[in-house]
């Protein structure tokens, strides 16, 4: 018996499996640290004994208290990696001390004789709305500072961690329901060497965030955050997709030779990735970079970038109280375009909302954020930032060869209104006796299928297109790229996204304009036949991505997939289109290290 309850405790956890979605290449191994993010959503109210009351309201002053410091260390600790941080965490100091919160919640407390977190949502519920009826945009804003700090009031009151990402100082894998684009941006490379969500699709900007960090990682894995503890020996296995949890000493061994593998395969295929991908029959495609932070040209130059292709610039915004100055995104924009020079530089227009929204624009709850005020619909109902972006742009065109990108077109207007905006930016240049250069290309992002369709109406107003397929995909098949329920039918291969893929690149060579990508689907190999077997030869991808892509183009021959394109247009499934590109690639894919199984 006793022997038996030794056993027990001493016994090795079973090893456990959890699928989920591969979302940034790469294995790590180590310990799990949970994030406990779950929780304060649902708050219960129950009644205190009048002789309680006391000791309810200390209860409340402690967790205000420990809240208080906790924010004194983060804000000590603040690295300053993303401008702005810090004033947020000392609004929220303050916020949490404000007579408004701090004292209603103790009035409620005596005088409703409930519990704090009860009295707490009652009064921020009461101060939100009070908050977003306010006329200065301001203030409106300042809701969205209330809910953060009053979440972290209850995380203390219900017992649990506040975490802040930026500040785990251990080599860990972070496990977590949700990142959302702003947290994942705050990792911290030296500590975190993976993380997992229950939450999240491949093409969510989260997963996208990841692989420009190259940090393995798996979302949409549901189970994790149940059966995953703090300290639990885990693998994060990017390539496919999967967690091990408990691994056994044998699993550990077989992930330590693919880490192994990988890296040597990454590491030889970088020799060569600093020239140009030239397809087997001599045409040339050039393979540009997504950024979304101006530090990350230097990846974009390690991994042999021909440009950048989209600079998503709305992280700018993002982990900040107040809008950027001209000056202070000028500087961002000049800096990066001055390292890629001569070389072209893609600056996108402010795309956020949809899933990426930030602190200094949070008052509007939209039910459907992704068909809502997203993209250039916010910027051109606010032209008051949206002319400070494009300002800042055209000085920053002074220094290289500099594209402006417009997110989120659906109609010809507001291609219309942006141009009138930025000939507006240019006359307020010239009237102040900036330099700049208006003199740049102007191209769409086609995101909407509806523009898709209407390319040929749309191709007389610009200079190029720039599929974004992250969107598009989305779009098309009524799949939310960021939900793992439906991420399985988030299909790039799916034949009424090849079909509106086929007709841009028929629209843009017909009207002799340039027809780029620089949706997720650009970096993903098994999709390269078929892209440049559709005419597509300029890419943007995650820089790590860049020397994989080079070394299969050149391995590609254009005659080759321009012919198994049109077969791909005889299917009538994703998985058929999957299998046959398997089946005339899959040699070439499988030494490219991509798992070539359909399941
Ligand atoms: C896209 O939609 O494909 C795209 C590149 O834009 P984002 O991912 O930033 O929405
Ligand atoms: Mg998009």
């Amino acid at each position: 018996m006793f022997a038996n309850d030794s056993l027990k405790i001493t016994a090795k956890p079973k090893e456990i499996n959890i699928t989920g979605i591969g979302a940034s290449p790469g294995i790590s191994i180590g310990k799990a640290y949970v994030v406990d993010n779950e929780g304060v959503d649902v708050v219960e109210r129950y009644d205190i004994a009048p002789d309680h009351l006391v000791d309810e309201i200390n209860r409340f002053k402690t967790a205000v208290k420990k809240t208080h410091g906790e924010l004194q260390t983060l804000i000590d600790s603040s690295q300053e990696k993303f401008d702005g941080h810090r004033p947020i965490l000392q609004t929220h100091q303050a916020l949490i001390k404000d007579k408004m919160l701090y004292g209603r919640t103790i009035e409620t407390i005596e005088k409703e004789k409930v519990n704090a977190e009860w009295a707490l949502k009652k009064v921020v519920n009461n101060l939100k709305s009070m908050f977003k009826q306010m006329d200065d945009p301001y203030l409106r804003e300042r809701a969205a500072d209330v809910t953060q700090v009053v979440e972290r009031i209850l995380l203390n009151l219900v017992g649990s961690k506040a975490i802040n990402i930026a500040d785990i100082d251990q080599r860990v894998i972070l496990v977590a329901r949700w990142l959302s684009p702003a947290e994942t941006s705050q990792i911290n490379l030296e500590r975190i060497k993976g993380f997992i969500t229950a939450q999240g699709g491949v093409a969510s900007h989260t997963a996208i965030i990841a692989r420009t960090l190259q940090i393995p990682a798996v979302l949409g894995a549901s189970a994790a955050t149940k059966v995953i503890q703090h300290d639990d020996l885990i693998i994060v296995d990017g390539l496919r997709g999967v967690v091990v949890v408990h691994p056994t000493d044998e699993t550990i061994a077989k992930y330590k030779d693919i880490h192994d593998r990988y890296h040597q395969f990454m590491s030889q295929i970088a020799r060569d990735s600093s020239s140009e991908a030239r397809t087997a029959d001599g045409t040339n495609v050039r393979i540009m970079a997504n950024i979304e932070q101006p530090e990350e040209v230097v990846a974009v130059k390690n991994h042999g970038g021909d440009g950048i292709g989209l600079y998503r610039t709305e992280f700018q915004y993002m982990n900040r109280t107040t809008f950027p100055t001209e000056d202070e995104l000028f500087e961002k924009y000049r800096d990066v375009v001055e390292v890629m020079a001569p070389k072209p530089v893609a600056i996108r227009t402010l795309d956020i909302n949809g899933d990426k929204a930030i602190n200094t624009v949070q008052e509007v709850v939209e039910a459907n954020p992704a068909l809502g005020l997203r993209g250039i619909r916010y910027c051109l109902q606010r032209p008051d930032i949206f002319s400070t972006q494009l300002r800042a742009i055209l000085r920053a065109a002074a220094y290289g060869e500099v594209r402006l990108l417009l997110p989120m077109i659906s109609i010809r207007r507001e291609i219309d209104e942006a141009q009138r905006l930025l000939d507006k930016a240019a006359e307020d240049l010239a009237a102040k006796g900036e330099r700049f250069n208006r003199d740049i290309k102007i191209g769409i992002m086609i995101e909407v299928p509806a523009v898709a369709i209407i390319a040929d109406i749309m191709a007389d107003k610009v200079d190029f297109f720039s599929i974004g397929t992250n969107d598009l995909i989305q779009y098309t098949l009524a799949i939310d790229r960021g939900n793992q329920e439906v991420a399985h039918l988030y299909h790039p291969l799916h034949p009424a996204v090849l079909r509106l893929l086929k007709r841009i690149t028929e629209v843009a060579t017909e009207n002799k304009i340039e027809v780029y990508m620089c949706g997720e689907m650009a970096g993903d190999l098994i999709y390269l036949p078929v892209l440049l077997g559709l005419g597509i030869n300029e890419l943007s991808m995650t820089p790590k991505a860049i020397p994989a892509v080079k070394g299969f183009i050149r391995s590609l021959n254009v005659d080759e997939a321009k012919a198994v394109t049109d077969e791909v247009f005889s299917l009538s499934s994703a998985i058929e289109i999957r299998r046959l590109i398997y089946e005339r690639y899959g040699d070439r894919l499988s030494r490219m290290m991509v798992p070539t199984s359909i399941h």
